[in-house]
């Protein structure tokens, strides 16, 4: 879906298609390094990291194994709400793994904190981020992401996996949405 398919939705576009690509690739050649030799399991959280995590384990040179975790904390705002609930867990015991958790965006960051601790919990040998965003507010929660593709200021954004209820998943760039949207 294009810039021209969605009117005037989108305020500006403020990572582009182009820009995203290279990041990944960038992300990408670096985490082959990092994890060379160790067994790499990816986990993306549905659905807004399913963009990225396609990318992401296309430019890997690297075997790796891929699963999926569903969680809520937003409902239809666009304010988290700080409660998380598990709508899909994953597949496989981790126990003993190599885990790095594939994300759209940290935004207040309590999604995330939750999801490391989790995982952590069940026994994973590590525990790591990866995030296409970041807004400013992330700094407030102590939460470390080892891979950060842009920092982004706190608008609400869509595209590239990232909705709004629901819809503008399937940009292939990062835009603001316009606020006669949701307001
Ligand atoms: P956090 O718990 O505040 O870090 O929120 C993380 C989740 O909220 C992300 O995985 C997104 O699904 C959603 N989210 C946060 N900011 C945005 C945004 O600007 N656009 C769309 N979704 C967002
Ligand atoms: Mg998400």
């Amino acid at each position: 879906m294009d810039l021209s398919a969605i009117g005037n939705d989108v305020e500006r576009v403020i990572v582009s298609e182009e820009d995203l690509h290279a990041k990944i690739k960038e992300m990408a050649a670096q985490i082959d390094i990092d994890y060379a030799g160790r067994d790499l399991l990816l986990v993306g959280v549905l659905k807004g990291a399913v963009m990225a995590m396609a990318d992401l384990a296309r430019a890997l040179q690297s075997h790796i194994e891929m699963d999926w975790m569903a969680v809520s904390s937003y409902g239809s705002g666009t304010k988290s709400s700080g409660v998380v609930r598990i709508l899909k867990d994953l597949d496989r015991d981790i126990t003993g793994r190599e885990v790095l958790i594939v994300e759209d965006i940290v935004d207040s960051g309590l999604t995330l904190s939750w999801l490391k601790a989790n995982l952590e919990s069940r026994g994973a040998k590590s525990v790591e981020i990866l995030a296409i965003l970041r807004k400013p507010d992330a700094a407030k929660v102590e939460v470390p992401v080892k891979y950060v593709g842009f920092e982004i200021p706190s608008d609400f954004v869509v595209g590239y996996g990232l909705d709004y209820n629901e819809k503008y998943r399937n940009l292939p760039f990062i835009g603001v949405l316009s606020k006669h949207i949701y307001s």
